[in-house]
C-alpha cells in the first residue's frame, strides 16, 4: 500500500507541470508583488496561516482580476471580459502556445517557402477573452484569425484586440456565418469540392456535429496558415460541465457545451482538415478526455494524415491533452543508430498503384528476403511471412539501404566476441514475422514482430523495416509518402 502511494506520489512529482519556455516555469505569479502594484488586485489577496498570499479561486472576480493583472504586468496587454464569460488562466494558456512553437520549430515537416519567418495561426473559438491570439501575438509576433459564433465573444474579442494597438494589426476577429453560401464538408464529399480528394466516409452518428461551420466555410479561398488551435467546448451538457468547486473560471453554455461534446466538435475539425489538407501546416486542438484522444487518433488514421503528435498539459487539478496532425509529408529523418532512436516496428505504406494488390506486396517482401539469403515461410491466408535471417543475411539486407554508410564505419570496429555487432546485428539467427494489413484501398500497414522481443532484435527489425519500406516504395508507389504515428 505504502509503496503504491509513494510510487503515485513520485509519478505526480515527475509530471511536467509547465513548459520550460513558459514565463512562469521558474517564477510563478507573485501575488504579494502584484497586490502591492495593483490596488484593484490587492482587494482579493489574503494571507493564509502559513503567511502565504492567496486568492479565493472560487471567486470569479478574483480569478478575472488575476488574469487581468498578469496580462498587464507580464505581457503589457490590456484585457477584460464581462461577468460569467470563460476566464483563462495565463500560465495554462501559455503552455499551449509554447507547444505549438515547438511544433513549428521542430522541422518534423518542411517549412513553407512563402513567408517562412511570418507565422500565421487560426484560433477556432477565440472567445470573449481572445487569449490565444493576444498571447501568440505579444509573445512571438504571430498573426492570427480568431473565429467565434456568439455576439458577446465577437464584441469582446474585438475590444480586447483594439485595446492593444501595438499588436492589433496582427489579429483579425472573424464571425462564423451559418453555412448557406459556403462549402460544407458534406458538399465537398458530394463532389462540390474543387480538387480535394476526401475519400473518407463519416458515418458515426453519435459523433455527428451539427453546429455552425468550423474551418470549411470559414477559411477563405487562397488562405494559408501555419497552424490552427482550439480549446473546444468540452461538454455535452452544462450539467456535465458542472462547476469545479475548487475554481471559478466562469463559462457560458456557448463556451462550454456542444451537442456530442468535444468528440463531435473535434471530429468535425478532423473532417474539415481532410478537405483543407495542406491549407494548414499543423492542425492542433486541446482534448479534455483521454478516451476521446484514442477515438480521435483512430479518426486521424482513417483520413490518412501524415503525422500525429500528442502532449499532456497538467493544469492544476486537471489534465488535458494536446493533439496535432498534419497532411504535409514529414521530412525523412536520418536515424542515428547510436541513439537507437525510435524503434518503429511498423510503417504505413501509402500510394500503392491500382494494378497491385496486397498479395503482390507480400510476394515482393518474400522475394526481397529470399534474395538476400534469408529463409522465408509465406502464409497467404494470414498475410504473414516468417523469416529467419543470419548475421550475414541481415548485413546483405541492410547493405544498400539508408544506413549503408554507418554500416561501413561499423564494420571495422566489429567485435565478434560479443553476441551482437556494433550495429546490433545478431550473431545468431534473427527470427521475425512480417504481417501485411490492408488499411484502405492503396494503403497497407506493414508490421514486423521479432520472435524474441529483446531490444537488440527489435532494433534490427526496425532497421530492416526501414530498408523494406524504401524497397517497396521504389517498386510500388506513385509518390513517396510515409505515415508516422507517434
Ligand atoms: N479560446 C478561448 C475560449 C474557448 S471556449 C479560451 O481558451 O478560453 C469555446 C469557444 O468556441 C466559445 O467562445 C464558443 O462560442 C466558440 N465556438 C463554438 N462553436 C464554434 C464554431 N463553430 N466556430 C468557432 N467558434 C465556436
Amino acid at each position: 500500500m505504502g509503496g503504491n502511494k509513494n510510487r503515485k506520489k513520485r509519478r505526480r512529482e515527475e509530471r511536467p507541470t509547465i513548459h520550460p519556455k513558459n514565463k512562469y516555469s521558474e517564477n510563478p505569479p507573485d501575488f504579494s508583488l502584484l497586490a502591492s502594484l495593483y490596488p484593484s488586485f490587492h482587494t482579493f489577496v489574503f494571507y493564509s496561516s502559513d503567511g502565504r498570499p492567496r486568492i479565493d479561486w472560487t471567486d470569479f472576480n478574483a480569478t478575472r482580476e488575476l488574469t487581468r493583472v498578469l496580462l498587464l504586468h507580464d505581457h503589457s496587454l490590456n484585457w477584460w471580459i464581462p461577468d460569467g464569460q470563460l476566464c483563462p488562466t495565463v500560465p495554462n494558456r501559455s503552455n499551449y502556445i509554447h507547444w505549438i512553437e515547438d511544433l513549428l520549430l521542430s522541422n518534423i515537416i518542411p517549412k513553407t517557402e512563402i513567408n517562412r519567418d511570418k507565422v500565421r495561426g487560426f484560433d477556432i473559438g477565440t472567445g470573449a477573452n481572445c487569449i490565444y491570439p493576444l498571447l501568440g501575438a505579444s509573445l512571438l509576433g504571430w498573426s492570427f484569425v480568431g473565429s467565434d459564433v456568439t455576439d458577446v465573444a465577437l464584441e469582446w474579442a474585438e475590444r480586447n484586440v483594439k485595446d492593444n494597438p501595438h499588436i492589433s494589426e496582427l489579429i483579425e476577429i472573424r464571425r462564423v456565418e451559418s453555412g448557406e453560401n459556403t462549402l460544407s464538408v458534406e458538399d465537398s464529399q458530394n463532389g462540390r469540392s474543387s480538387g480535394s480528394e476526401s475519400k473518407i466516409q463519416f458515418t458515426d452518428n453519435d459523433t455527428r456535429y451539427c453546429g455552425l461551420p468550423i474551418l470549411v466555410g470559414v477559411v477563405r479561398d487562397g488562405e494559408k496558415f501555419d497552424f490552427c488551435m482550439c480549446n473546444p467546448p468540452f461538454f455535452e451538457t452544462m450539467d456535465e460541465a458542472g462547476l469545479n468547486p475548487k475554481t471559478s473560471c466562469g463559462g457560458t453554455p456557448e463556451e462550454m457545451v456542444c451537442p456530442g461534446g468535444e468528440r463531435a466538435f473535434i471530429t468535425r475539425i478532423i473532417e474539415d482538415s481532410s478537405v483543407l489538407k495542406q491549407t494548414f501546416r499543423w492542425y492542433t486542438t486541446m482534448v479534455g478526455r483521454k478516451s476521446n484522444l484514442k477515438f480521435l487518433i483512430s479518426k486521424l488514421r482513417e483520413v490518412g494524415v501524415s503525422i500525429v503528435k500528442t502532449t499532456e498539459f497538467f493544469q492544476g487539478q486537471t489534465c488535458r491533452w494536446g493533439l496535432a496532425w498534419s497532411f504535409v509529408p514529414p521530412v525523412k529523418k536520418i536515424i542515428s543508430l547510436h541513439v537507437a532512436g525510435k524503434r518503429n516496428l511498423s510503417f504505413m505504406f501509402e500510394g500503392l498503384q491500382r494494378q497491385y494488390s496486397a498479395v503482390d506486396v507480400l510476394q515482393s517482401i518474400e522475394s526481397f528476403f529470399c534474395h538476400n539469403g534469408a529463409l522465408c515461410n509465406l502464409n497467404a491466408s494470414s498475410f504473414t511471412i516468417d523469416i529467419s535471417a543470419s548475421h550475414d543475411h541481415c548485413k546483405a539486407i541492410l547493405k544498400n539501404g539508408e544506413h549503408r554508410d554507418i554500416f561501413a564505419d561499423c564494420e571495422d570496429a566489429k567485435d565478434t566476441s560479443q553476441s551482437t555487432s556494433c550495429l546490433g546485428l545478431p550473431i545468431n539467427n534473427l527470427c521475425f514475422r512480417i504481417s501485411v494489413f490492408q488499411q484502405a484501398p492503396g494503403t497497407l500497414l506493414v508490421k514486423g514482430s521479432p520472435k524474441h522481443g529483446d531490444s537488440q532484435a527489435s532494433g534490427t527489425v526496425s532497421l530492416i523495416l526501414q530498408r523494406l519500406e524504401e524497397v517497396l516504395k521504389l517498386k510500388f508507389c506513385r509518390e513517396k509518402s510515409t505515415v508516422n504515428l507517434s
